[in-house]
């Protein structure tokens, strides 16, 4: 009986023993548990991140993106406005006085629109039409170019002083009376030459200088040496460095390089240099009577030089027929409100014509000229083959694709 009992009292142990393993167990299993709401907690972790979506509405903020839109810029050159007397006849009204708003109808519709129009004004305007070699014209030709879009108009070439210094005071006084905005190379007062000319438009500053080689031999008087900017490097060089700083885009007209040549000269090339390192952005050649090519120059750091060797005769009554064959620079630009330059849109020469016929000047567009008005052109009583095949070869030859066309689509 007492060994049952014992025996009954291990069973018993045993099974209490056995039991607690088994409440043992769940007891492991709770420590497991509260690693669930660890698993909860990074939960909540990603709904911030939702919070961030919210910021997602910065997207209407595309109001301050348009950004400022750059400024556009066009600028147009024109070369020699050569007023040989014939061309002053051609205008005679007969009742008196001139009108010289025919001979630059065609081509309107090309400069009017230009924020820059520039016009070498090749002879001098004091009011009479007078012949070769001392070349003057009448005052009336300011009103067709300020009627024809002209803005900028350059007194610097070697007719200056073909009717002296009283010819030349003549005509700045027609000039100032119009409204150019800008007149450059040749000056009323010493104190003018010494200004700098500076032209804004649309808040960009336009920097301009302008130089003749010469004055086919007449001499300025010794006081008014300042009257007229000749080419001297040196004073080209202290002139660069003083309007540099000035303005957002320096232009430089130069009367310069060799007459009837259709390529430019060492010359050139040289001071074309001398500029681009000085740091000009346009260079518009004037006075071989001829096209000569455009191209860029470049700097060392890399400063880009635009230059029209010779944009050729604009309007003229010479009889050799590549001096019929000019051309229309236009630059379009856009710069930053800033006043940097952001982009150079487009570049390009637009090859025009010289028509001549009895009593008739004008100017065309090369595309818009045709056989027909070649065959009528007084050309064909001096040199010929006188026809658009010539033309168009010569200006290819010249331009090759730096040539444009005008279409009237820009802006
Ligand atoms: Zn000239």
């Amino acid at each position: 009986m007492h060994h049952k009992r014992i025996q009954f009292l291990v069973v018993f142990l045993l099974c209490l023993i056995l039991a607690g393993c088994g409440t043992n167990q769940p007891q492991a299993v709770l420590p497991q548990e509260p690693d669930l709401p660890q698993v909860e907690q990074p939960e909540p972790q990603p709904e911030p991140e939702q919070i961030v979506e919210p910021e997602i509405t910065p997207e209407p903020i595309p109001e301050p993106e348009p950004e400022p839109e750059p400024i556009s810029i066009r600028i147009t050159a024109a070369g020699d406005n050569l007023l040989h007397n014939t061309v002053s006849f051609a205008c005679a009204l007969p009742e008196g006085g001139y009108d010289f708003h025919p001979v630059y109808e065609n081509i309107k519709k090309i400069i009017e629109g230009s924020d820059i129009a520039f016009i070498n004004q090749e002879v001098m305007l004091t009011g009479e039409a007078s012949a070769y070699p001392n070349l003057a014209a009448p005052t009336e030709n300011a009103d067709a170019l300020i009627d024809a879009g002209f803005n900028v108009i350059n007194l610097a070439t070697n007719h200056t002083l073909d009717k002296g210094v009283s010819g030349l005071e003549t005509c700045l006084e027609t000039v100032h009376a119009r409204p150019f905005d800008a007149v450059l190379g040749a000056f009323r007062t010493e104190e003018e030459s010494t200004q700098l000319c500076i032209l804004e438009k649309q808040g960009i500053r336009f920097g301009f200088l302008s130089y003749t080689y010469g004055l086919n031999g007449y001499r300025l008087p010794s006081d008014k040496q300042w009257k007229i900017a000749l080419i001297d490097e040196t004073k080209i060089q202290n002139d660069l460095a003083a309007i540099r700083p000035e303005c957002d885009y320096l232009i430089v007209s130069m009367h310069w390089g060799n007459e009837y040549q259709t390529t430019e000269s060492s010359y050139q090339n040289e001071l074309a240099q001398l500029l681009c390192d000085g740091g000009a952005d346009l260079i518009i050649g004037t006075h071989p009577h001829v096209l000569q090519p455009m191209k860029w120059l470049e700097r060392e750091d890399g400063h880009k030089t635009l230059c029209a060797y010779s944009l050729g005769n604009f309007v003229s009554n010479q009889h050799k027929r590549a001096t019929m064959l000019g051309g229309i620079l236009e630059v379009e630009l856009l710069f930053e409100e800033d006043g940097s330059l952001k982009e150079i849109a487009s570049a390009g020469v637009i090859p025009t014509v010289t028509h001549y016929k009895k009593g008739h000047y004008t100017i065309y567009q090369l595309t818009e000229y045709t056989d027909e008005l070649a065959a009528e052109h007084g050309m064909q009583g001096y040199e010929t083959p006188f026809n658009m095949t010539y033309l168009a070869e010569l200006s290819n030859k010249i331009l090759g694709e730096n040539a444009i066309t005008w279409e009237g689509e820009h802006d």
